[in-house]
């Protein structure tokens, strides 16, 4: 029977793990491994994916990945290798030199996604790095400093890993980091909640044998729980110090600190090396590989023969590599293929690498059914009954687009007060700069260049604040892994993850901070296609433009017009996503495995400071790339300077060049631009305004409306003072509108689609880690945009 043919409420027992590579080796680590019990809690609404509870927690699975998972319905079962408790080997942990004998101490925070390094971090060194209730947000190390006991600590948080092999970029760094950098101690983060997975990476690093405590994080959580641990002879058994933590309130971080000293000093009497049994036919295989790693003496020492000799038998790409720096190496591999040949015969319908992991679950096992007595009482009980409404077939959509409304809702209705407030404060200050400033290109570079371009765009500031705001209490309380749940099948057709359907709904908002939440999907493809289409969707700074025109242009059908931009942003993304999976990523590396964590209720101050943090990005993006943008378009189009150097340069920029009668002499830089541009755009329909207005647009979208602004102001011919009705108005020249209906369609379709934003194309290079992406995205969207607009211009003349 397979997993996938189980039933909500149903429980079974795992006999195999099918499939191979990344996947099988993911769902190992994860804990599906031979002899486990799993339950069917639930399935998402449109019957995919499912989740699955598994030890202490939940994980969600496609259909065609549980349909790899061998089970047999039997619910009662005992797990043979349960009982195989580590056997410890006496001795103290050899000493490592440290690495600098003076006072400080190098430190590393290595743990599983979401079990709190960040937030421990944040309290030990007083920094504000992004946490979240939601695995994968932090991608990369970051380090902190303070003193503590006399000692200067340098601590480095690291990406959340399952294990330490080399399949997923995470591991691979973090293990790179440990042989790199060879901190001093590593603090290994577990979650208090979820031991048992949890220590599955412990028994990873004591086979590494390096100098380490264990932080015992969320142990506020595991108290309210009713589960008795005791840690202290929890410690003793696997030979690490075990020091309670609650990240949130900071309580246990001194004493977790101060047990490093003792750990750095060599005075914790806890320290022993221990051996995690593997098993008597394991151990054969690992002793005969580690005497000849011993006896070679060319490989790196960068981790320790045990360990390599383990990676070597699970067949650890980068170790074999290591491997191959040694004149042996032929010998070694040799020895390895032999060996594993062996364990084929003694284990014949299991691979090495699992019964590795089955026997490392059974250590932990053992040693928790030792020192830990669980409450009776269900303690996840409330994140059931919540996610019963939340993701269920009947409830799960409504739920979730009532919140998605209620969000954009609150961002738009509660955040246009304040929007009112600074808008008036806007035109307060524009008028005072008016009224006092005196006449020539000083006041009219402050007045026009600067509070016009950058007022016009800080108005937005309340809107992303309060979106922020909505947005980090999803993701700190747990919900933001089940809005990915419940659009995983959805998202899988485009060839994306569930977990991109966060960022593409965040890119509404503005699509840099969206592209920055993608760090959060942990399938390399899956990240760079959904930051690459990202641009598509319709960012609010694109807003004001369909406003103008659509009230311009369709006042009868402003709704329909709307909705068909959105949604062609939208297919546009769809297109572009399967293209990209079916020429470009041809292979998705990291499967759908993902932590549905325990709902938590988000603490204000987290909520606040991610708000903060974002507002923090937005107003930086307003002092540099607008200011600068704004002032580059006015000037261009203020000089060469006229005869009359009062003119305005919204005056100059009303004197028509084709009428030599006004303007005898000189075009301002801006329509030379324009002009010389425009014959690429004409065949969708385009006046050189229109151009140059789309290409104002490029270090900023908000800069579109504002320079549409500047060349079409104030002529006397026209009294209506409204843009809407001035773009409307017949150029005094040709005698025609500027813009047709199916031109300010095609327009509009334009400014959706081309060259995203200088902030965005910032973001894609920076979070792709590759400036190759920046450049496929503006080339990629301004064709898309060019052939988008011209068929719909081409299209409209036919009407
Ligand atoms: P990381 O992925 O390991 O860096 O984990 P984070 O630091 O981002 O934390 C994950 C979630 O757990 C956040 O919602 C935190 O607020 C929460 N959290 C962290 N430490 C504790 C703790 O000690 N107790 C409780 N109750 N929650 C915690
Ligand atoms: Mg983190």
């Amino acid at each position: 029977m397979k997993l996938s043919d189980l039933k909500p409420g149903q429980s079974a027992t795992i006999v195999k793990i099918l499939g191979h590579g990344a996947f099988r080796k993911r769902m190992i680590e994860m804990g599906f491994v031979k002899g486990r019990t799993v339950k069917n809690l639930l399935q998402a609404p449109l019957n995919d994916p499912v989740k699955y509870q598994i030890m202490d927690y939940e994980v969600s699975l496609r259909r065609s990945e549980a349909g790899l998972v061998e089970v047999t319905a039997a619910s009662a079962s005992v797990d043979s290798r349960d009982g195989a408790s580590g056997q410890a080997k006496g001795g103290r942990a050899e000493t490592h030199a440290p690495a600098q004998p003076g006072h400080e101490i190098n430190v590393a925070f290595i743990g599983n996604p979401n079990c709190g390094k960040t937030s421990l971090f944040n309290v030990a060194s007083g920094a504000r790095e992004h946490t979240g209730n939601y695995s994968g947000v932090t991608v990369d190390a970051k380090a902190g400093h303070f003193n503590h006991g006399g000692y200067r600590f340098n601590i480095v948080d690291l990406p959340g890993t399952y294990s330490l092999t080399s399949y997923s970029p995470e591991e691979l760094y973090v293990r790179r980091y440990l042989s790199d950098s060879c901190p001093d101690v590593i603090v290994n983060v577990v979650d208090g909640s979820n031991l048992e997975r949890n220590l599955y990476l412990t028994t990873e690093l004591i086979d590494m044998d390096r100098p380490m405590v264990i932080a015992l994080n969320m142990y506020d959580e595991l108290q309210n729980a009713g589960t008795q641990l005791d840690y202290a002879t929890l410690g003793e058994m696997i030979g690490v110090p075990v020091v309670p933590t609650t990240a949130r309130t900071g309580q246990g971080v001194d004493e977790l600190f101060d047990t490093v000293i003792r750990v750095f000093e060599d005075s914790e009497e806890s320290v022993r090396h221990i051996h995690v049994n593997l098993g008597q036919e394991i151990e054969r295989s690992v002793r005969s590989i580690n005497d000849a790693l011993k006896a070679d003496g060319h490989i790196p020492p960068l981790f320790s023969p045990r360990y390599i000799a383990i990676k070597l038998l699970e067949k650890d790409a980068e170790i074999c590599r290591m491997v191959e720096n040694s004149p042996h190496h032929e010998a070694i591999l040799a020895l390895r293929d032999a060996e594993i040949e062996r364990l084929g015969r003694v284990f014949p319908d299991e691979d090495v690498a699992s019964v590795i992991a089955s026997e490392k679950y059974g250590f932990i096992s053992g040693a928790l059914r030792e020192t830990m007595v669980k409450a009776k009482s269900d303690a996840s009980s409330t994140t059931h009954l919540i996610d019963a409404v939340v993701t269920s077939r009947l409830f799960g959509f409504p739920v979730f687009l009532a919140i998605m409304t209620f969000i954009f809702w609150a961002t738009f209705q509660i955040g246009s007060y304040p929007m009112e407030w600074i808008e008036g404060f806007v035109s307060w200050l524009g008028g005072v700069v008016g009224d006092y400033m005196p006449e020539g290109p000083l006041k009219d570079l402050v007045a026009d260049g600067i509070i016009g371009g950058v007022g016009g765009v800080i108005v937005f500031l309340p809107n992303i604040l309060i979106l922020y705001f909505c947005i980090s209490f999803m993701e700190d309380s747990g919900y933001m892994a089940r809005a990915a749940f419940i659009m995983d099948k959805v998202m899988h057709r485009m060839g994306i993850h569930g977990k991109s359907f966060i960022p593409l709904v965040m890119g509404f908002g503005c699509n840099v901070p969206a592209i920055m939440a993608s760090r959060a999907i942990e399938s390399r493809s899956s990240r760079i296609i959904t930051i690459l289409i990202n641009p598509f969707m319709s960012c609010s700074a694109r807003l004001p433009i369909y406003v103008l025109m659509i009230g311009a242009f369709f006042p009868t059908h402003a709704t329909l017009v709307f909705m068909s931009l959105y949604l062609m942003g939208i297919v546009v993304a769809v297109v572009t996503a399967r293209l990209l999976r079916r020429f470009y990523f041809k292979v998705d590396e990291t499967p759908f495995v993902m932590e549905l964590p325990p709902y938590r209720i988000p603490t204000l101050k987290a909520s606040l400071r991610h708000m903060w943090a974002k507002g923090e990005q937005y107003l930086r993006k307003m002092g540099g790339v607008i200011l600068v943008a704004s002032i580059v378009v006015w000037a261009l189009n203020y000089f060469p300077l006229h005869d009359q150097q009062s003119s305005t340069p919204a005056e100059q920029a009303l004197l028509d060049p084709d009428d030599s009668r006004i303007n005898p002499e000189k075009d301002s830089y801006l329509e030379m631009m324009g002009k010389a541009v425009n014959p690429v755009m004409e065949p969708c329909g385009f006046h050189w305004r229109a151009t140059v207005a789309a290409i104002a647009g490029v270090p900023a979208k908000e800069i579109v409306v504002s320079s549409l602004g500047v060349l079409y102001t104030g002529d006397e011919t026209i009294p209506e003072s409204k843009l809407s009705e001035r773009i409307k108005a017949p150029s005094p020249v040709t005698g025609k509108p500027d813009f047709t209906a199916g031109s300010a369609l095609a327009f509009m379709v334009f400014i959706l689609l081309f060259c995203p934003c200088l902030a965005t194309v910032v973001a894609v290079v920076r979070e792709t880690g590759h400036w190759g992406y920046g450049v496929f995205s503006v080339v990629y969207n301004t064709v898309v945009a060019w052939i988008a607009a011209m068929m719909v211009y081409q299209v409209s003349l036919w009407f």
